[in-house]
Formats: structure tokens, C-alpha cells, sequence
């Protein structure tokens, strides 16, 4: 008996060491550093990395704040031109012409249809977006804890990024009417860049301008202080409107023009 309680103990002492080996390399992990040929190439397609930090997620990386791009496309991005990095993200022709959303956080269904409203107001554009229940979507909006809001480019293949991930209980520290104002703000951000855009308010070099749209708009939905909201930096006139902006309406137009002819 005395054996087994002696056997227990060290037993007990193995699996306490194993939960620190562990611990401690998982804390190890957190702290890797970004590959600089990750750097490199998130500088090589124009994003601000200097700025916002880089964080490694299981698919890729996340820049500034809130798009996660695939590792791969990365590191291809070192050893192509940049410049037409961004022009290879928009939805191709067919697919500009029916995105589907579908929403799977039955609590925020109201302010997603909001927001894929807004990008299908859009007059003179052939882009449609449209919000479906069943069946597969292009694009599905799934929670995530602790996520402020993070949305995918187009593919390669010209097909709207597919996944955005979101937390709606963050924005529970926000008073009710701004919380409905900055959500339905972020959703219609973040399929903005499922749909290809970029964030307006970053100089990024080697991003496509978009021609007819200026360099500046306080009212745009791509700007990219979405979530600065939740760090208590609060521009209430860039959720207020609750829609796009007319200079994001023009680079709509400019992206999917209405007469654009699919092969
Ligand atoms: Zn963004």
C-alpha cells in the first residue's frame, strides 16, 4: 500500500512537470517572432506593418487589425510585383454578380442584412450581395470569442473571401444605440473586404489606388479604425450614417462597373 501511495505521488509530480513543459512552451510560442519573409512579404503587397502588429493565426497572418492572409499567398507575394497583388484579390465578373452571405449568429441577423444591403444599394454596379439562410454561401459570418471582426480577401480564382469571424459580445461595452451603430459599421466593413477592398486610410505603396476615389475619406467603410472603437477612441460620424460613403460608392462603381461584360 505504502508502494502504490508512493507510486501515486510521483505519478502526480510527472503530470505536474509535463503541465509545465508544456506551459511554459506554449508561452514560448506566443512569443516567436514574425518570419522576416513574412514582413517582407506583407510589405511587398502594400500592408502597414509598422503600425499594427502581425499576429499569426492558424490559416495565415493578421494585418492591420483585421484581414487574415494565407501564408502562402505571403510568400509568394516576395518573388512577384506587388502592385498587382490587390488587382488579382477583386471578385471576378460571374461572382461580383451574386455574392451570398450567410449569417450563422442568430443575434446579429437584423444588422448583417443592414450591412449586405448597403453594398447592394450600390446603383450603375453589376456588384449583388445577397443574404441567404440554407445551402452553401460564398461568404459565412461565424462567431468567434474574443475576435473584434476579421474578414478574408478574394481568392486567387476571383471568389469573395469566405469566412468572417466576429465576437458581437465585445461591443457589449458600447451604449445599446452606439453598439447597433459600430457592429452594423464593422459587418459592412468586413465584407467589404471579402468583396476586395483594402482600407482606405492606409497609404499602403504597393496597393492599388482605386482611380476616381481620393486618397482620404473620413466617411468610409474601409477605413481602418473599425475597432478603435472598442479602445475607447470613438469618431461616433463614421458610424452614424450607416452607410457606405459617396467616394466608396464611386470605388464600387470603378471595381464592378454595371457594363462590365463577362467572358
Ligand atoms: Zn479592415
Amino acid at each position: 500500500m505504502k508502494n502504490l501511495n508512493l507510486f501515486a505521488i510521483l505519478l502526480v509530480a510527472l503530470l505536474m512537470v509535463q503541465c509545465q513543459d508544456e506551459g511554459i512552451e506554449e508561452f514560448q510560442q506566443a512569443k516567436d517572432p514574425i518570419p522576416e519573409e513574412i514582413i517582407n512579404g506583407l510589405n511587398a503587397m502594400g500592408f502597414n506593418t509598422v503600425d499594427y502588429e502581425v499576429l499569426q493565426k492558424k490559416e495565415g497572418y493578421l494585418v492591420e487589425g483585421d484581414i487574415i492572409i494565407p501564408t502562402k499567398t505571403i510568400l509568394n507575394a516576395t518573388t512577384t510585383s506587388a502592385k498587382h497583388r490587390r488587382a488579382a484579390n477583386i471578385l471576378s465578373c460571374d461572382a461580383a454578380r451574386r455574392v451570398t452571405v450567410k449569417n450563422n449568429i442568430p443575434s446579429i441577423n437584423n444588422l448583417v442584412r443592414d450591412a449586405v444591403n448597403s453594398w447592394n444599394e450600390v446603383v450603375n454596379s453589376s456588384l449583388r450581395v445577397r443574404l441567404v439562410r440554407t445551402g452553401n454561401a460564398d461568404i459565412n459570418i461565424n462567431r468567434e470569442i474574443g475576435n473584434a471582426g476579421s474578414g478574408r480577401f478574394p481568392t486567387a480564382d476571383g471568389r469573395p473571401g469566405p469566412v468572417i469571424e466576429i465576437d458581437p459580445a465585445l461591443y457589449d461595452v458600447l451604449p445599446a444605440n452606439q453598439r447597433t451603430q459600430v457592429l452594423r459599421f464593422v459587418l459592412r466593413h468586413e465584407i467589404g473586404h471579402n468583396i476586395g477592398f483594402g482600407h482606405t486610410n492606409q497609404n499602403d505603396p504597393g496597393s492599388s489606388h482605386i482611380e476616381g476615389t481620393p486618397m482620404n475619406d473620413s466617411r468610409s467603410t474601409m477605413n481602418a479604425q473599425a475597432h478603435a472603437v472598442l479602445n475607447g477612441n470613438i469618431d461616433v460620424s463614421l458610424f452614424q450614417s450607416g452607410t457606405l460613403s459617396q467616394q466608396d460608392i464611386i470605388a464600387v462603381r470603378q471595381l464592378y462597373p454595371a457594363n462590365r461584360v463577362c467572358q
